[in-house]
């Protein structure tokens, strides 16, 4: 056996600084190279040491031969052994929602949580040339004047409750984000952010003609900045980055439709988690997959032999599925084969972090000010309440103003703790993933109290396939009580 590290990303300024040193004027520096010397593999004898050589060499043959792979054959995978990293700074929350939402990507992002805001926020085009900036501006400048009033006042009483903790540096920087985790409700979604991305080409090029198909000026113009970094750099790899007419039209043509029906929505949401749909009988599911993989048995067999299995079988089953299993084995692949699907009602800071569970899928409708907004607890008992209150009255004023020039854009102005539905699919393997982040102690309130409804709902429907679903920092405990 042979294994070669045959390529790795460097920071592109140890790039320039490679070349400047060595004087290095050949146009070979591309990861085009690898994706060629790997299209070839399939159908050339050679080493793959030599076809990267070779393609190394001959860059104008190798960015030919990626074009008739990926686009004439239509072997797009080969795109994905080329990889870019970029530094997004300045892109609102509004937008990132945008960006994040690509499932073949890694994000890390400027938390809102341990870093204090520092009022910094975009102002969108579309905003100005509609003639609001002016009462844009002044909006969410009183709204980030009031981020800091809370977070002050938060922090003092979070400080004095928690006297303890604050004598270690780290005990104090907690409890000081705790104070800037509630405060942040009432920043808008045109506060700017700031993240790392790491894309292969062949989804940078699928994200490229979607955020070109995006409302927002913004996503349009962060899609031809990206284009312009890397379209020298690969040209043979990314191309199509013109939505198609398909993309353009696909939403409106079903709204269309859905209007024509004439059927009027009646629709009053009460529950913030709703289990709308999931397999029948998950545990029995899961059980019969286990079995007729591992267990030897047909198909038809293992479903015959878990049907008759009754609670007490059931258990003992999942018991000897979850034996020696710690909190850092991650669940086995049979656990997909059961999914459910839930209608939640979110903040957009409880979206923030839901929309990074790339696994999940996820469909989101426009915030909406008639799901009414999330209220910190905290603010609550530091009696800032009305404070709070009076802050989303004038934002929902503004917004409503704004709508009818702007029905979308106007979203801008709405706050972390303004409220949209979304439509959410786990498989149960997921599902564990999320709650083991999502229950622990260090998970953040907002999201941590959908995740209990969520779970609440699914140990109705699979008590025993469910039993070790917790927190990263309840495991210890829960197992003690099922296995001891
Ligand atoms: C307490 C807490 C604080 C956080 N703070 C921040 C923060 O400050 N900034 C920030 O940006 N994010 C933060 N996050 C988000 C976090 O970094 C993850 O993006 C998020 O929790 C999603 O989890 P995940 O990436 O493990 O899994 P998912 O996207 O849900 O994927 C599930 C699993 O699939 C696998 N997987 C999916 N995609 C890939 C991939 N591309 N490569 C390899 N494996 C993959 C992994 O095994 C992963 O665990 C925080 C999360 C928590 C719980």
């Amino acid at each position: 056996m042979k294994v070669l590290l045959s390529g790795y990303n460097l920071d592109s300024s140890t790039i320039d600084e490679l070349k400047q040193r060595s004087g290095w004027t050949k146009d070979n520096i591309t990861p085009e190279t690898l994706s060629a010397a790997y299209a070839r593999i399939s159908r050339d004898p050679r080493d793959i040491e030599e076809l990267r050589k070779e393609a190394r060499e001959e860059v104008d043959k190798s960015r030919k031969s990626n074009e008739t792979i990926i686009f004439g054959l239509g072997h797009a995978s080969v795109a994905e052994h080329a990889y870019f990293n970029f530094d997004i700074i300045g892109l609102s929350r509004f937008a990132v929602e945008q960006v994040q939402k690509f499932r073949m990507a890694s994000f890390t992002e400027k938390s809102q949580r341990y870093i204090t805001l520092e009022d910094d926020f975009v102002v969108p085009d579309e905003i100005k040339e509609a003639g609001f900036e002016k009462r844009f501006i002044e909006l969410v400048k009183f709204q980030n004047e009031n981020y800091h009033i809370l977070y002050k006042a938060l922090q003092q009483y979070l400080f004095d409750k928690h006297s303890e903790m604050i004598s270690t540096k780290n005990g104090k920087r907690t409890v000081d984000g705790w104070a800037k985790e509630d405060a942040r409700y009432v920043v808008s979604m045109a506060t700017e952010s700031q993240f790392g991305m790491s894309i292969n080409a062949r989804s940078l090029e699928n994200m490229l003609r979607q955020l070109r198909n995006s409302d927002l000026f913004e996503c349009r113009e962060l899609s031809q900045k990206l284009y312009d970094l890397v379209k020298d750099i690969s040209p043979s790899i990314i191309k199509y980055i013109e939505p198609t007419e398909y993309d353009k039209t696909n939403n409106l043509r079903i709204k269309e439709y859905a209007g024509n029906l004439k059927i009027k929505s009646t629709k009053k949401i009460t529950n913030e988690v709703e289990l709308i749909d999931y397999t029948p009988e998950p545990d029995k599911k899961i059980a019969e997959i286990i079995l007729s993989s591992l267990g030897g048995l047909s198909s038809a067999e293992a479903k015959e032999s878990v049907n008759g299995f009754d609670d007490v079988k059931l258990q003992e089953f999942y018991r000897t599925v979850f034996d020696k299993r710690t909190q850092h084995d991650p669940l086995k692949r049979y656990f997909e084969f059961a999914d459910a699907t839930f209608d939640l009602v979110v903040s957009s800071s409880n979206y923030a972090q839901l929309k990074r569970h790339r696994v999940a899928s996820m469909l989101t409708s426009d915030y909406d000010v008639s799901l009414g907004f999330t209220l910190p607890e905290n603010i609550k008992i530091i009696g800032m309440e009305s404070k709070f209150n009076e802050l989303m009255r004038i934002t929902d004023k503004f917004y409503s103003e704004l709508k009818s020039s702007l029905p979308y854009h106007a979203q801008y102005v709405l706050t972390n703790a303004h409220r949209r539905q979304l439509k959410l699919k786990m498989n149960f393997r997921e599902i564990y993933h999320f709650m083991s982040l999502r229950l622990d102690e260090h998970a953040q309130w907002d999201i941590k109290n959908t995740a209990e409804k969520m779970l609440k709902d699914l140990v109705k429907i699979a008590p025993y396939s469910t039993m070790m679903c917790c927190g990263k920092s309840e495991f210890l405990n829960k197992s003690k009580k099922i296995f001891e």
